[in-house]
């Protein structure tokens, strides 16, 4: 079994992407202390619209996008891919969705759950986001993010323990206040 496809299939793994996404490529980038992961589409497999997900024709596909994933033994870790156009006969050529970030996001799904995590964790949130080697832009979204899925599945009867932490931005001038679930680590409010 040669190592480039015992890789490949160990992140796959770790990514939990399956068929028809597949891992192309990784690439070591010791130097610099990254990996990039090349995911591509299995020719031949049906393209599914983003907006009815009804199988279709794949159209083409969009030019390559990069994704910041959870960092590999501190190595930053980028996911490369592009992503296929499906030409649904409803509702036109739409880019598909990907299983492993959310629409228009550059972070993956596992890292922005990871750094909420982290932001709670830090006594700040430039702490966490120096921990995370994001900008604050990043934290605010991620965060905001957070929010807009607690409320989606938000059951405010199953609270115990909530925790209510005031980190301060940047040099203690602005603060935000979170309120959070303990049981389930989960953010419920950020106000400013
Ligand atoms: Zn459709």
């Amino acid at each position: 079994m040669n190592i480039d496809s015992e890789l490949q299939k160990h992140y796959a793994q770790l990514l939990g992407v399956g068929s028809p996404w597949e891992v192309k490529n990784v690439e070591l980038k010791p130097a610099e202390k990254r990996v990039e992961i090349e995911l591509g589409w299995q020719w031949g497999a049906d393209a599914q619209c983003p907006e009815c997900g009804g199988r279709c024709s794949i159209h083409d596909c969009a030019p390559e996008r990069t994704w910041r994933h959870l960092d590999t033994m501190q190595f930053r870790t980028e996911i490369r891919a592009r992503v296929p156009r499906a030409d649904c006969p409803e509702h036109g050529v739409r880019t598909m969705q990907v299983p492993w970030a959310a629409p228009h996001r550059r972070l993956t799904l596992l890292f922005e759950r990871f750094a909420v995590d982290v932001l709670l964790a830090s006594a700040s949130v430039n702490q966490g986001c120096k921990l995370l080697g994001i900008g604050w832009e990043s934290a605010r979204e991620i965060l905001r993010r957070a929010v807009e899925r607690g409320l989606e599945r938000r059951q405010l009867e199953g609270l115990k323990r909530l925790a209510m932490d005031e980190k301060s931005f940047g040099r203690g001038q602005s603060y935000i206040r979170l309120l959070s679930d303990l049981e389930l680590s989960r953010v419920l409010d950020v106000v400013e």
